[in-house]
């Protein structure tokens, strides 16, 4: 195997080297936003690659930190791209993750209070998880609003309603040392079109890191929870046969070097090939988990490689 992959090692991969990792990988992992799509709009070839992949037997599941939608609204908008193949049980977010921690590894006993959007509250709600009810009249601060009694959870994703009766809360209901400390994910920020950014639930979670002095537990890239939840949920996934394909080093690739898995970074996204080259030449040791096995401008550039296997098996 390792004469197979001669080509690893943070550069770009064409043709025969991309037949050659595509044979002997069963189980693929991919980030969606900067490697499947950019907001409403596919990524060109991606819906062919996803769909061959799938109609080749390989396993396909989706790594997102985007924790502002349940999963039903992902297969929807799989469909609505052209992804026809996609079922909800490949979709594995940072919201869905969240709620399988809370349920069934800290058991949680009592209500969360969760910073984050509707799908976050949703995936919650399915698991059988308590919400705190966000039912402030518009007067309501933190000198005169109710606090619940029974919070056992802080949970911190994207909030785009976020305000600061809502981290006040928080910050109060961490001071229980037995009220538990969650992040969907630790990501800084977020490309918009134009060069704007928004901010990350990562930047939301610092703010309440200081003001409780604690640190979050992260479910979400580039922690390993959420690819233990991809393998109890599918038989005998085995890391050496996993690729991880991603667009930012920081979480994808460092997640995929967490997890044991080879990655590739796809050049769609947010990082660029000189950044993972600088980690790569980093005298720091832990700079080294963000290179990437393998690079490719965009997984479009999977295509050629299934005419030449199709060609082959005629
Ligand atoms: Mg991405």
């Amino acid at each position: 195997m390792a004469g197979a992959f001669a080509f690893k090692g943070c550069q770009k991969i064409r043709g025969a080297q991309i037949r050659v990792l595509l044979e002997a990988k069963d189980f693929f992992l991919f980030d969606c936003d900067g490697v499947i799509w950019h907001g409403e709009n596919a990524i060109t070839g991606a819906a062919k690659v996803v769909n061959a992949l799938i109609r080749r037997g390989k396993n396909v599941v989706f790594v997102t930190n985007n924790s502002t939608r349940p999963r039903e609204n992902y297969v929807n908008k799989f469909t609505r791209l052209g992804f026809t193949d996609v079922m909800l049980d490949q979709i594995f977010s940072s919201s869905y993750c969240s709620a399988l921690y809370l349920r069934d590894v800290v058991k949680v006993r009592g209500q969360v209070f969760v910073i984050g959007c509707e799908g976050l509250r949703r995936e919650l709600l399915e698991a059988g998880i308590p919400c705190v009810e966000e039912d402030d009249d518009p007067d309501a601060t933190i000198y005169n609003c109710a606090l619940a009694p029974d919070v056992k959870a802080v949970l911190v994703g994207h909030d785009d309603k976020l305000t600061f009766l809502k981290l006040a809360k928080a910050s109060c209901y961490l001071r229980d040392p037995e009220c538990l400390f969650l992040a969907t994910d630790n990501d800084p920020w977020h490309p918009l079109s134009g060069g704007r950014i928004l901010p990350g639930s990562g930047s939301l979670t610092a703010a309440l890191e200081v003001a409780s002095g604690r640190k979050a537990t992260v479910i979400g890239k580039p922690s390993r929870f959420m690819f233990e939840c991809i393998s109890s949920q599918f038989s005998g996934v085995d890391p050496a046969q996993c690729l991880m394909v991603g667009d930012r080093l920081e979480t994808d690739m460092l997640f995929g070097s967490n997890c044991g898995l080879d990655t590739m970074l796809t050049l769609t996204g947010v990082s660029q090939i000189e950044e993972a080259q600088e980690y790569r030449s980093s005298d720091l040791t832990t700079n080294h988990s963000y290179v990437p096995d393998y690079v490719v401008d965009t997984i479009a550039d999977f295509l050629p490689a299934f005419e030449e296997i199709e060609e082959q098996n005629d």
